[in-house]
């Protein structure tokens, strides 16, 4: 079984990296790829450089043998599209392997303005991980598609290379990449919220307004 986890990664932080290993766990999976995407089409642009959230997302994963980067978005040019991705992996895996796609409530709420959404159940299965305050709406394209496809546990994920919905509600973190952001912006450390190794980084390149010499 295949598992991928898409996002900004504006910048990695704890709560992305516990969820990588709440998935693998939740899907006895030895390995769960971070895959971030280059250009967001649903947002503006991004505080740090694709290069530079790919770096910050190797620093924080050094030495965790379950996670790895997969950068095939950010070698791309244009726009990232997961239908686009999971294409790609598709065809690298062939047809009978199961392709997992994990997202959170937040950003499978918004699923039906996906490009090419409705190829995306016959390419991988989806993890759907529930965010405190981001309900999927009652009556929403994206509520439907999970009640038609609602898988009851990982089993079923195993059995069949695609189609499927599993809801997980694992603890997660309250962090967010923007509220990092804003305290960074502001002269605030986010120490703790996301590895140390990530922040130093971040400080020695200057990235969402740090300076360099600032308090660690
Ligand atoms: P931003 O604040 O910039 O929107 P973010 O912290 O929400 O960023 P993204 O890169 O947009 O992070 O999210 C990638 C994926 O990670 C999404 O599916 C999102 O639901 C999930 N995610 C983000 N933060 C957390 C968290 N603290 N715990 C679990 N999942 C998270």
């Amino acid at each position: 079984m295949h598992v991928i986890y898409g996002g900004t990664f504006d910048p990695i932080h704890h709560g992305h990296l516990r969820l990588a290993l709440e998935i693998s766990d939740a899907l006895a999976v030895d390995r769960v790829d971070l895959v971030p995407c280059h250009i967001p089409p649903h947002r503006g642009s991004t505080g740090a450089s694709s290069e530079q959230r790919l770096e910050l997302i190797r620093l924080a994963i050094a030495g965790e043998h379950r996670l790895c980067v997969d950068d095939r978005e950010l070698r791309r040019a244009g726009a990232s599209y997961t239908a686009d991705t999971l294409r790609q992996l598709r065809h690298e895996l062939g047809q009978q392997e199961p392709l997992v796609m994990v997202v959170g409530t937040d950003a499978f709420a918004a699923f039906d303005r996906w490009q090419e959404w409705t190829d995306i159940p016959a390419l991988a299965h989806i993890v759907v991980v529930q965010r405190p305050g981001a309900d999927i709406p009652v009556g929403s394209e994206a509520a439907r598609l999970l009640s038609g496809r609602h898988a009851s546990g990982p089993d079923v994920l195993r059995s069949s290379p695609c189609g499927a919905i599993l809801q997980l509600d694992p603890p997660l973190l309250d962090i967010s990449a923007t509220g990092i952001r804003q305290r960074i912006a502001h002269g605030r450390s986010p120490r703790y919220l996301t590895p140390d190794p990530v922040w130093q980084r971040i400080q020695s390149l200057c990235l969402y307004g740090a300076c360099p010499d600032g308090n660690f």
